[in-house]
C-alpha cells in the first residue's frame, strides 16, 4: 500500500506520526508525500484552537480530493474530540483514537481488506526522503494542569511518563539511524516523572536526569527541548541543564499573558515576576538563548489595559520568537463558559497587534548572531529567488542558509553539523552564511 500522513499541531503530534510511519514501512508499505496519490491518507490533527479544527476538517477533504477511492483516516486531537461529540464527515472513512495509535497498521489493514480502492501508477509518486536529522522523542503524555482555556487534559487524558530506559532505548534506535538531534517532547514536559513522586519536591529532577541519560547516547550531537512550563526553572535544574553539553539553548518557556490578573483566570500557577526571574536563572547559565513562547490574545474579559501589560512584557522579556494564538473557545472548558468573551474582531486586532511585536522581536534576535560563528545542523537543500542554498538550524533553532556553489560535495554536508560565518540577512527569517 501507499500510505500518505499530514501532521498537524504540536510536536507530540509529529512524534506519533514518525512512529505510524516507521510501523508501515517495517511491515513493507510505502510512505509517500500527502500530495501524492495514495491508497492511504492518515491526517493526525489537532484542536487546540477552531482554527486546527477547520485545518484539521480541510486536510481530510484534501485528502479525499487527492484520490476519492483512498481510505482516508482521522487521528489525533480533532479525531479524539469529533468522536466524543459525536461528529461525523463523509470524507472520513475511519477514526482511529490516540490511545490506538500504536496499533493503527492492523486497524487500516482491516478498513482496507474487503475494499476495492486504487491502486496509484503516478510517476511522481516517490517514496518521502528521510531526513535523519532531526528526531522527536515523546517522553510524556497527558496534562493535569486543567488551564482554563485548554482542552488538551480533556482528550489525552492524565499524565502518564514512560519509563528512563525505554526512552534511552529509543533514543540509541534513532542516534544508530544517523539522527543527530534529539527534541525531548510531551504534552506538558515539565511535569515528567511527576506520576511516580511529588513534583514539587522532584524539582525537574527526572526530566534532568533523563536528559543527562539521552546525552550519553552515542551519536546524539544535540538536545532540544520541547515546551516548558516556567515552575520548573529553577537554579538547581538549569545548573543540571548547562552541565548537559550538548543541550541547545533553547527554551519555549510557555507564557501565555504578560498580565498577572489574566494568568490567574487563565490558572497558570506563576506571575510575570516569577517568569522575568526564570528567565534571568536561564540567562545566567547559558549564553544568549533563545527564549520562545505562546501567548494568547483575547482571553475573556482581558481588558485593553490587560493586553498592553502583556505588550510591554514581551519587550522586557525580549522574546526570540513569539507563537501568537488567537483565543479560541474550547466547548467544555471552564473559559469557554466566562462572562466577558471577546468579539472576534477585537481578538484579531489584538493578535495582530502581537505579531507585529513578534516580527520586531524575532528580527531583533535574529539579527544578534550576525558576524558570529554559528554551528549549524544542515538538513536540506532549498531554493530561494532562484537560488539554491543548503539550509539548517543553529542551536538556538535560527535557520541559517549558505549558498550551495560555494560548497564543495554539498551532500556530505546534509546532516552534519559546521560551523558557519553569518554575513547578513538574506530574507525573512532566514540568515545567510559561509562555510569558507
Ligand atoms: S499545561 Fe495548560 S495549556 Fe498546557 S496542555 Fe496542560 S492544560 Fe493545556
Amino acid at each position: 500500500m501507499k500510505v500518505a500522513f499530514l501532521t498537524l499541531g504540536c510536536k507530540v503530534n509529529a512524534y506519533e506520526t514518525d512512529k505510524m510511519k516507521e510501523i508501515f514501512e517495517d511491515a513493507g508499505h510505502t510512505v509517500t508525500g500527502f500530495e501524492n496519490c495514495a491508497d492511504v491518507y492518515i491526517v493526525n490533527t489537532c484542536t487546540v484552537t477552531n482554527i486546527a479544527d477547520r485545518k484539521s476538517r480541510k486536510m481530510l477533504h484534501r485528502a479525499r480530493k487527492n484520490n476519492p477511492l483512498a481510505l482516508v483516516v482521522a487521528t489525533g486531537c480533532y479525531a479524539e474530540s469529533a468522536v466524543k461529540k459525536g461528529e461525523e464527515d463523509e470524507c472520513i472513512d475511519i477514526f482511529v483514537l490516540n490511545k490506538d495509535k500504536s496499533n493503527i497498521l492492523e486497524i487500516v489493514c482491516s478498513a482496507v481488506k474487503d475494499r476495492t480502492y486504487n491502486v496509484c501508477y503516478d510517476e511522481k509518486n516517490q517514496i518521502e526522503k528521510k531526513e535523519r536529522t532531526r528526531a522527536y522523542v515523546k517522553v510524556q503524555d497527558g496534562c493535569n494542569q486543567y488551564c482554563t482555556y485548554c482542552i488538551i487534559p480533556y482528550v489525552r487524558g492524565s499524565l502518564k511518563s514512560r519509563n528512563e530506559k525505554d526512552i534511552v532505548a529509543e533514543v540509541r534506535e534513532l542516534a544508530a539511524k544517523g539522527y543527530k538531534e534529539i527534541v525531548v517532547t510531551g504534552i506538558h514536559l515539565s511535569s515528567y516523572g511527576a506520576d511516580s513522586g511529588n513534583f514539587v519536591k522532584l524539582g525537574g529532577r527526572p526530566l534532568s536526569s533523563l536528559l543527562k541519560a539521552i546525552s550519553s547516547v552515542d551519536g546524539v550531537e544535540r538536545i532540544r527541548l520541547g515546551s516548558l512550563e516556567p515552575r520548573i526553572i529553577t537554579e538547581s535544574f538549569v545548573k543540571e541543564l548547562a552541565s548537559i553539553p550538548q543541550l541547545c539553548p533553547h527554551f519555549h518557556l510557555s507564557l501565555q499573558s504578560g498580565c498577572d490578573t489574566v494568568l490567574k483566570r487563565m490558572n497558570r500557577h506563576y506571575t510575570t515576576k516569577e517568569y522575568l526571574e526564570c528567565l534571568e536563572i536561564l540567562r545566567r547559565y547559558f549564553e544568549n538563548p533563545a527564549i520562545t513562547t505562546d501567548i494568547i490574545a483575547g482571553f475573556p474579559n482581558e481588558t485593553e489595559e490587560e493586553f498592553e501589560e502583556t505588550c510591554r512584557f514581551a519587550y522586557k522579556a525580549k522574546f526570540a520568537q513569539i507563537h501568537v494564538f488567537k483565543y479560541s473557545k474550547r466547548q467544555g472548558t471552564i473559559a469557554a463558559k466566562m462572562n466577558g468573551q471577546l468579539t472576534e474582531q477585537a481578538k484579531a486586532e489584538r493578535s495582530q497587534r502581537l505579531s507585529i511585536i513578534e516580527k520586531e522581536l524575532e528580527e531583533l534576535y535574529r539579527k544578534s548572531a550576525v558576524k558570529e560563528y554559528e554551528k549549524v545542523l544542515f538538513e536540506e537543500i532549498t531554493e530561494i529567488d532562484n537560488k539554491k542554498y543548503i539550509v539548517g538550524y543553529n542551536e538556538r533553532y535560527i535557520r541559517i542558509a549558505v549558498p550551495i556553489n560555494e560548497v564543495k560535495d554539498v551532500y556530505k554536508l546534509h546532516n552534519t553539523i559546521k560551523e558557519v560565518h553569518i554575513l547578513e540577512n538574506l530574507t525573512d527569517g532566514i540568515l545567510l552564511g559561509t562555510c569558507n
